[in-house]
């Protein structure tokens, strides 16, 4: 089959100029785009016919050659390039583009009258609590103050100085949107006077600067539930940034952070914390006090307790988040050396260590196994 005459395929003057090439090809990818003529391959090849037409006409070199040579000077077959390439795959190359021209028609036969909103969620607040340990194991209520908006009390959220009204915006004529000329394509944007409101207002409140609304504090309770641990949040539905043109708002996220603290440390339910006991006590044995988070308990030192030995207060802990059920404290023992001793002391100490020597090492168990290992070492 011939090909056709490329002006004849355009259905423009062998003068037309720049501009009416581009018109005509723009009327015949309009009406033959494929996505306008699903399965109709007649439409897909008058659609084809008309691109490499207008790729041809409208390059001056090409344009040129075709003048001269018609078809020959020009083959798209031949030297690849753009006009040479399969053109089987209409939505990859031109899907983008095309999908905002045919955007606005889709929409319209679907029903929303091809207007674009532009709807937003609200973002996301984070709030960043430091609470002490013993709110943490206690939980409790606290009221916050964060940033909200508030529709504007001086034009009752419209925008306009009191008296004075919005306008429809005269860019878009109301529609939010507004058709841009980008190259020959027609694209669909957000309309840049009234930024897609579709509202213009001349006379805006001073008290808002024409937005509708004011920044406010607003103060939120928060239960802060015992057992919380750092790095834990609280979401606090619909409490972040409000939403745009009706869209819902974010969500506010309460962060915990966890102050450290002087006596215990954590480790999820469970607390830890030192005991210092004293070489006589520890040898001697006895009943111990012990600090909790709730007040203080006590727990029997067995004789000849060593150092570094942990004892467990079961319940001592502090309460799990979820289950509420709560965790242990351990109390790890260090043994104290004595300092600053008198004379006095000192010579009872030494007595004391001599009367320790004439029992031999049956006092000292880990003297006794530390010198069995030193001499295993050696021989
Ligand atoms: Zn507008
Ligand atoms: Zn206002």
């Amino acid at each position: 089959m011939a090909k056709r005459d490329y002006y004849e395929v355009l259905g423009v003057a062998k003068n037309a100029s720049d501009e009416d090439l581009k018109k005509a090809y723009r009327k015949l990818a309009m009406k033959y785009h494929p996505d306008r003529n699903p399965d109709d391959k007649n439409a897909e090849a008058k659609f084809k016919e008309a691109k490499e037409a207008y790729e041809m006409l409208s390059d001056a070199e090409k344009r040129a050659a075709y003048d001269r040579f018609g078809h020959a000077g020009v083959d798209p077959n031949i030297g690849g390039g753009a006009a040479g390439q399969d053109f089987s795959g209409f939505a990859d190359a031109f899907g983008d583009i095309f999908g905002d021209i045919f955007g606005g028609a889709r929409g319209g036969r679907s029903g929303n009258g091809g207007q674009r909103s532009n709807v937003y969620r609200g973002s996301d607040l984070r709030y960043a609590m430091e609470i002490t340990l013993e709110q943490a194991a206690t939980g409790f209520s606290t009221e916050i103050r964060v940033p909200s908006w508030e529709s504007c009390g001086t034009c009752n959220g419209t925008g306009a100085k009191p008296g004075t009204k919005a306008e429809t915006c005269k860019t878009c004529g109301g529609q939010g949107q507004v058709r841009m000329q980008q190259g020959f394509f027609s694209i669909q944007q957000t309309c840049p006077s009234c930024h897609g409101s579709g509202k213009t207002i001349p006379n805006p409140c001073n008290t808002c600067d024409g937005v509708g609304r004011v920044r406010k504090q607003k103060t939120l309770e928060v239960k802060i539930p015992a057992g919380i641990d750092d790095g834990m949040r609280i979401r606090s539905a619909g409490n972040g940034e409000p939403g745009l043109n009706g869209g819902p708002a974010g969500d506010l996220y309460v962060e915990i952070s966890v102050k450290v603290h002087r006596v215990f440390q954590r480790d999820g339910d469970d607390l830890h914390c030192e005991i210092p006991v004293s070489f006589a006590r520890a040898a001697l044995g006895g009943s111990i006090d012990v600090p909790t988070l709730n007040g203080r308990a006590s727990f029997d030192l067995p004789e000849g307790t060593q150092t570094g030995k942990t004892f467990r207060l079961r319940s001592k802990g502090i309460k799990n988040v979820r289950s509420s059920v709560a965790g242990d404290l351990y109390c790890h023992v260090v043994l104290e050396t004595p300092v600053k001793l008198s004379d006095k002391q000192k010579q009872l100490l030494q007595a004391f260590e001599d009367s320790l020597e004439e029992g031999g090492d049956r006092h000292n168990p880990q003297s006794k196994s530390w010198m069995e290992k030193v001499r295993d070492f050696f021989n």
